[in-house]
């Protein structure tokens, strides 16, 4: 066997490894698929609930695929204008040289459900006092059941001086990996940037973010090239964060704040980015202090110069949700019960994905925790039985720290939730890069699209 090809077996091994600790006997949506089964199998089997998924990325096709299966007699359908599937954690590969487009384009359509019907259209309105959605050509669609699946937007426009098109186009030495076009930019700028030096920073929002760790993954690969091209002494690497804190789970911020002290890599903390003039960046800084036992803080602007600026958008959800009264705010992510995923409103009316209010569990992997729960609940659902708690924000993203090396990091509402604690939580390791490389990818396009793991 090649080495090439026993690297991806390892790869892949790993991740199904995985894949067993986070799905494993301890899922309560495996608990739940088993008491369902035992008691009433017939009204399942023969349910023909009509359930409505809207978006079909990666939440809403993993769960059609699973609910075909548990419900095989329900009308299933997913509304989605969209005709390609991006596997978005592979931007992070085109953004450090390892991928190219052709490897995160998929058709759609080759992963739509068998028995699952697509519509080509995307939702323009829901009716959830109704129990209906309304579609791009004014076409009133009933549902029983309704699934928000839609990812979240992003507003690059926030900042002032920034648009969408200045990350992707040639206008400009900024780049996002979280649009394709943007990962292309960035792979581009992390070149020049090693072989020409300067100074390259990173901007984190303050907002809720999916993948929190992607800009951060960019900062200590441009840091590693740099160095691997021998021009470490040419160039200065800085991250801004706009919140207080590096990271939200406290074990994984104090390993990455190491690892940037000792890489000679500043980070600065409650810096937002509020305007781009140019090549200057400009940062609303704020220090918090107590006077009387109230917390206040003093403001003051920072101008930095760079040349090169990588940076995640600010991400909000759907203003079709917040038009429904389905959000808890402004910024029109679905309010849900978090660990049922059930709206905090409606009964009938269920959230998966990034579109869910809670800042944590927005990725792929915390999607992978959610459709089998989501599809058991809709089953206790439809019977009137109890909604399960079985999510508690699962989230995990390698975090690429340098060629080769990787630290798996994996947390949930609790704390820190390693499925390879034998490997050390906070430790970099090749294993951990092999998973990032070769055993994400088949995870969730040959299982969780399917339904399988
Ligand atoms: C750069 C980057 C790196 C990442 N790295 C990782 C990683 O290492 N590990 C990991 O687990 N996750 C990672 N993720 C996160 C992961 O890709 C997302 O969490 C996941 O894709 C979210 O799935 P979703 O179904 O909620 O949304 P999406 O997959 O974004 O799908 C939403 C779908 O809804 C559709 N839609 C939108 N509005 C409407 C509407 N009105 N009507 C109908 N359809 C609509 C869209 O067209 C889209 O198809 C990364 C993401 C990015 C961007």
């Amino acid at each position: 066997m090649k080495r090439r090809n026993a690297i991806k077996l390892l790869g892949a091994g790993a991740s199904l490894l995985l894949a067993n600790g986070t799905l494993g006997n301890e899922n309560p949506a495996n608990l739940a698929n088993e008491n369902a089964t035992n008691k009433t199998p017939e009204s399942i089997e023969n349910s023909k609930a009509n359930i409505a998924i809207m978006g079909a990325g990666l939440g809403g096709i993993s769960l059609a695929a699973k609910l075909k299966r548990d419900l095989p007699n329900a009308s299933i359908s997913l509304f989605d204008a969209d005709e390609t599937f991006y596997y978005q954690p592979g931007f992070t590969l085109i953004g450090i040289g390892i991928y190219d487009k052709n490897d995160v384009i998929f058709e759609k359509a080759k992963y739509i459900p068998e028995g699952v019907k697509w519509v080509h259209s995307n939702v323009a309105k829901i009716l959830p006092e109704e129990n209906a959605l309304v579609i791009e050509n004014g076409e009133k669609v009933a549902y029983d059941y309704l699934v928000i699946a839609s990812g979240v937007e992003y507003e690059f426009g926030s900042i002032e001086g920034l648009s969408a098109s200045m990350v992707e186009d040639s206008s400009s030495n900024i780049s996002s990996i979280y649009t394709l076009k943007g990962a292309l930019k960035t792979n581009e700028l992390m070149s020049d940037f090693a072989k020409n030096g300067g100074k390259a920073i990173f901007y984190d929002q303050k907002t809720a973010m999916k993948c929190s760790g992607a800009n951060k993954k960019m900062l200590s690969m441009t840091e590693d090239r740099l160095r691997r091209a021998g021009n470490r002494q040419k160039g200065e690497v800085a991250l801004y964060c706009g919140g207080g804190k590096l990271f939200g789970n406290p074990v994984y911020a104090a390993s990455m704040g190491a690892i940037f002290t000792k890489r000679d890599i500043a980070f600065n903390l409650r810096h937002e980015l509020i305007k781009i003039d140019g090549n200057t960046a400009i940062f609303k800084h704020w220090t918090p202090y107590k006077k009387n036992g109230e917390t206040h803080k003093i403001e003051d602007f920072i101008e930095v110069k760079f040349d090169f600026l990588h940076l995640s958008p600010k991400q909000i959800g759907s203003k079709i949700i917040k038009e429904a009264g389905l959000s808890s705010g402004e910024q029109g992510f679905l309010a849900v019960e978090k660990e049922r995923l059930v709206s905090i409103k409606f009964k009938n009316i269920f959230g998966i994905g990034d579109i869910c209010d809670f800042p944590a569990g927005k990725t792929g992997a915390s999607i992978r925790k959610m459709y089998p729960l989501l599809s058991q609940n809709i089953i206790r659902s439809i019977r009137g039985e109890e909604l399960l708690k079985g999510f508690d924000g699962y989230t995990a993203c390698p975090f690429v720290t340098k060629y080769g090396k990787a630290i798996m990091v994996e947390f949930n509402w609790e704390g820190t939730a390693s499925s390879l604690p034998c490997f050390g939580e906070v430790r970099e390791s090749y294993l951990s890069w092999l998973i990032k490389l070769y055993g994400f990818k088949p995870m969730v396009m040959n299982g969780m699209l399917k339904g399988l793991v």
